[in-house]
C-alpha cells in the first residue's frame, strides 16, 4: 500500500501518530493509499520550523520571490500532464477537467508573479509642513491553509501563490481524501528554489485542524470547505486572535429570461450541472426558468442533452464526467434524491443505480434532473454537490431573482438573456457574490477575486487577487518629518492638542 507522507522542513516525512485516513481509487472503490493523520504536536512542530524559515524569506526582496513562482510555474506546466493524472485518480474528475485544476490555480501563482508591483504601497508627500507619509505592507509571518477536496490544486494555489509571494510561510493542510498534488506541489516549489520550510504540507483531519487554529504563532487562516465547517473554523480562529477568511458551500442558481438562448443555456447547464458530477462550489444545481413556456422549452431540450452524458472513469477523454469522491458522497446524493422524491418533486431523470461495466465498485452517480422543485423543500435549500439538476420555475423576473436572494447561500448566480437592463438590474439586486451574466460559471479571473456572501462565506476578505494580498499582510503607516535643510523650523514647542491638518 502507498503511503502518503507530509513534506515538511523540505523533505517527506512519515508521520509518528499511528493514524491514517484511506485514499481511495474512485473509478474502481478500492483503496488506492493511505494518508498519514497528524497529530497537534506534529503541527505545532511544523509551524516552529515555518517561523524560522520565514524570517529570510520574508527579507527576500519581493522581486527574488517572485522568480522563485516563474520558476515553480515552469515546472508546473512542465508536469501538467502526471499531474492531472494523479489528481483525477484520486478525486474523481475527467483527466482534462483537472488539467483545468491545475491550470486556473497556475493563474494565481502568474497574478503572485506581479507581487513587486502588488506590494508596492502609497506615498504622500507634504501631507503637513515637512511631513511626508508612507505606508508598506509586511508579511504576517506564518499562514495556513485548509483545503477541500474538490479542487485539490487550484484552491491551494489560491492560497498558498499570494501568501509567500507576499513573504510569509505557509502550512497546507489539505483534504485528506486527494493528498498527493499537493505534495507535489511542495516538492516542486523546492525544485523551483524555495527555501526548506516555507512551504510545508501536513495531512490530518480535525485534529490537525484544530492545531492550526489554536496555534498562536499561526497569524491567518484561510480555509474552504463545507459551511458550518467554515462557521467553525472562523469562530474558532477569530477567538484565537487570527484572521480568518472561511469559504463555505454553495447552491446556485441560473435564471432563464424567455428570450435566452436557449442552445446555448442547454450547453451551459450541461457542462455547469453534471461536469466534475457536480461537485464545484461554482457548479449551476438550480435552473429557474421565467415563464411557463421557457420552463417547458427547458425541460424538453434538457432530455436529450442529459441523454447523451457520457460517465466514464477519469482516464476516459471521451467522458463527459467521472465518479463522485467517495462511496459516502455518492450515498449522500442519493439519499438527496430520495428526499426531492419524498418532498414531492418530480424526477424527470433518476442517476440512482448507475454502474460502468467493469467498474461496478466505481462511486458512480448518474445525471439526474427534477422538474417542479419548490422553495420550501430542504432537498432545495441544501446543497447536494452531486450531478443533479433542479428546475424551480418562475413566473416572473422578481420571483426568480428572488429565489438565489434569499436562499441562505450566495456564492455564484447566472443570468441568461439577451436583455442588457434585465441582465444588468439583476446583477446590481441580487443577493450574490459572483455574477455571471450568459456565463454559468463566473469564477473571477486571478487578478480579480473569489467569494461568496451570506453562508457561502466567513469573514470579511476574499481569496486571491488584490484580496488575497490584503489579507496575507499588515500594512503600516510611517509619518515622517526631517529638519529642513534651510535650518528654519527649529525646535518646536510641546503641543498638547491631537495634531491635525488644520
Ligand atoms: P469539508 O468541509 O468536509 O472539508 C474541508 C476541509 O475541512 C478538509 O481539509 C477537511 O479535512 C477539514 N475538516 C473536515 N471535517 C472537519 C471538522 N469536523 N473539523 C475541522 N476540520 C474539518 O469539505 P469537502 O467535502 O472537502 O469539500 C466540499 C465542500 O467545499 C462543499 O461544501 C463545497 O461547496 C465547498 N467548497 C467551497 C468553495 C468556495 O470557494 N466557496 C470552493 C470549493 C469547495
Amino acid at each position: 500500500m502507498r503511503d502518503i507522507n507530509h513534506f515538511l522542513g523540505g523533505s517527506s516525512v512519515v508521520g509518528n501518530s499511528g493514524r491514517y485516513g484511506e485514499v481511495f481509487d474512485p473509478n474502481t472503490g478500492a483503496v488506492q493509499a493511505r494518508v498519514q493523520l497528524a497529530t497537534a504536536a506534529e503541527v505545532d512542530a511544523a509551524v516552529a520550523t515555518a517561523v524560522e524559515a520565514q524570517r529570510g524569506w520574508g527579507a527576500t526582496n519581493p522581486q527574488r520571490r517572485a522568480r522563485v513562482l516563474f520558476e515553480y510555474k515552469r515546472l508546473i506546466e512542465r508536469d501538467i500532464n502526471q499531474l492531472a493524472e494523479l489528481l483525477a485518480s484520486e478525486h474523481g474528475k475527467v483527466v482534462a477537467d483537472a488539467r483545468g485544476d491545475i491550470q486556473r490555480g497556475l493563474e494565481v501563482i502568474e497574478f503572485s508573479c506581479g507581487i513587486p508591483h502588488l506590494l508596492k504601497g502609497e506615498y504622500t508627500q507634504g501631507a503637513g509642513p515637512g511631513i511626508d507619509v508612507y505606508s508598506m505592507r509586511q508579511p504576517l509571518g506564518v499562514v495556513a491553509g485548509i483545503t477541500p477536496f474538490n479542487f485539490p490544486a487550484m484552491i491551494p494555489m489560491w492560497m498558498f501563490g499570494v501568501a509567500i509571494a507576499c513573504g510569509n510561510a505557509f502550512i497546507l493542510k489539505p483534504s485528506e481524501r486527494d493528498p498527493s498534488v499537493p505534495v507535489k506541489f511542495g516538492e516542486l516549489m523546492m525544485e523551483a528554489g524555495l527555501p526548506a520550510g516555507v512551504l510545508q504540507v501536513i495531512h490530518g483531519d480535525k485534529v490537525a485542524v484544530d492545531a492550526i487554529l489554536d496555534n498562536p504563532s499561526i497569524r491567518a487562516v484561510s480555509f474552504v470547505g463545507s459551511s458550518d465547517i467554515a462557521h467553525y473554523v472562523y469562530r474558532r480562529g477569530v477567538a484565537a486572535g487570527k484572521r480568518v477568511q472561511a469559504m463555505g458551500g454553495a447552491k446556485n442558481h441560473g435564471v432563464v429570461l424567455p428570450d435566452a438562448d436557449m442552445d446555448q443555456v442547454v450547453a451551459d447547464l450541461a457542462g455547469a450541472a453534471f461536469g466534475s458530477a457536480g461537485e464545484r462550489c461554482m457548479a449551476l444545481p438550480v435552473v429557474v426558468p421565467v415563464g411557463a413556456k421557457t420552463a417547458e422549452t427547458l425541460r424538453e431540450m434538457m432530455l436529450p442533452a442529459i441523454a447523451k452524458l457520457r460517465l466514464g472513469v477519469s482516464s476516459d477523454t471521451q467522458a463527459d464526467y467521472g465518479p463522485v469522491v467517495s462511496a459516502a458522497h455518492k450515498a449522500r446524493v442519493e439519499n438527496y434524491i430520495q428526499m426531492g422524491v419524498d418532498e414531492g418533486a418530480e424526477l424527470v431523470v433518476d442517476g440512482r443505480g448507475f454502474t460502468l461495466q467493469g467498474h461496478e465498485g466505481g462511486f458512480f452517480v448518474g445525471p439526474t434532473l427534477f422538474d417542479h422543485v419548490k422553495p420550501a423543500m430542504q432537498s432545495y435549500q441544501e446543497e447536494i454537490f452531486g450531478p443533479v439538476l433542479q428546475i424551480v420555475r418562475a413566473d416572473t423576473f422578481e420571483e426568480a431573482l428572488a429565489l438565489p436572494s434569499n436562499h441562505q447561500y450566495g456564492n455564484g448566480v447566472a443570468i441568461f438573456t439577451r436583455n442588457g437592463a434585465a441582465a444588468r438590474e439583476f446583477a446590481a439586486n441580487v443577493e450574490v457574490g459572483m455574477v455571471g451574466i450568459n456565463v454559468p460559471i463566473p469564477v473571477p479571473v486571478a487578478y480579480h477575486t473569489f467569494g461568496g456572501w451570506k453562508r457561502s462565506a466567513f469573514g470579511d476578505t476574499n481569496v486571491h487577487g488584490p484580496e488575497g494580498v490584503k489579507f496575507y499582510t499588515k500594512i503600516k503607516t510611517v509619518t515622517q518629518r526631517w529638519p529642513s535643510l534651510s535650518g528654519g523650523g527649529g525646535v518646536t514647542d510641546s503641543s498638547f492638542v491631537i495634531p491635525t491638518m488644520a
